[in-house]
């Protein structure tokens, strides 16, 4: 199974940081396990940057969003075709800022991920419950809602080139983590929901950790049978933070 380490920067940094933050991170991560995928997604501006810096290098440039269309009179938004013609490769959709400040329902979800699949980019799927849904005792109904509302209509073969993420809303940018237990039994649940599809999609689709993942708690996350890595916010904008974590996902190997 392929372990991956994707940092989520949101939106942070100028053009001088960013750039200095992809510097950071492509001479560093050279040396360090190189089974581990390292993936950054900076902002819409600094891609064509950030993919340039990274050229020959084996960090992955995503973005943090799309537009679900091809192209059209959509003001403002960016297709998975542009992204493309940038040499951008995976995207993040479904992250719960996406859901909760812009509206994004998982039937809209589910199309930008196609819009990705249909062109041969990677959607780097979030989902998880928010904390009264988790205090009701209903966040594995959530988690399987949402997974089957954006990822129902696909085929094995790509559901197979998804990788999912799950961040749980109550952890993410709040300084509280999952608990190794919560994280195992969440992934364990969307693993056996992939099973469903068949064996090859549950051992082919890494799922990852989100929501307040620094250094300090990470290598017992990382550690569990079902946790492939993690997606990384507050902790992906300092470089040293940042490839920590590449080297503690490392010891997964
Ligand atoms: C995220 O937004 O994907 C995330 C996990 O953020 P943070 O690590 O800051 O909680």
């Amino acid at each position: 199974m392929r372990t991956i380490v994707a940092g989520n920067w949101k939106m942070n940094t100028d053009r001088l940081s960013a750039e200095a933050l992809v510097s950071a991170v492509v001479q560093h991560a050279g040396g360090i396990v190189p089974e581990v995928e390292v993936i950054i997604a900076p902002p819409f501006p600094f891609l064509a940057m950030a993919v340039a810096k990274c050229e020959g290098s084996r960090i992955i440039v995503a973005a943090q969003n799309c537009h679900q269309a091809e192209k059209g009179a959509y003001t403002g938004e960016v297709s998975a075709t542009m992204l493309k013609s940038l040499g951008v490769t995976a995207c993040i959709v479904g992250h719960s800022e996406r859901r909760q400040y812009f509206g994004e329902s998982d039937a809209v979800i589910g199309e930008k991920a196609a819009a990705l699949l249909a062109i041969g980019l990677t959607p780097i799927f979030c989902c998880g419950e928010n904390q009264e849904e988790r205090t009701s005792g209903r966040h594995f109904h959530v988690v399987t809602e949402q997974m089957k509302g954006a990822l129902g209509r696909f085929s094995n073969a790509e559901l197979e080139r998804i990788v999912i993420a799950y961040e749980p809303v109550w952890a993410i940018g709040t300084g509280l983590t999952a608990s190794k237990e919560q994280a195992q039994e969440m992934h364990a649940h969307i693993r056996a929901l992939l099973h469903t599809h068949g064996a090859s999609v549950a051992e082919r689709v890494p799922i990852l950790y989100g929501g307040s993942c620094n250094p300090t708690n990470a290598e017992s996350l990382f550690a569990q049978l079902d946790v492939n890595g993690g997606l990384i916010g507050g902790a992906s904008l300092v470089a040293e933070q940042f490839l920590e974590l590449v080297r503690i996902a490392g010891k997964k190997q």
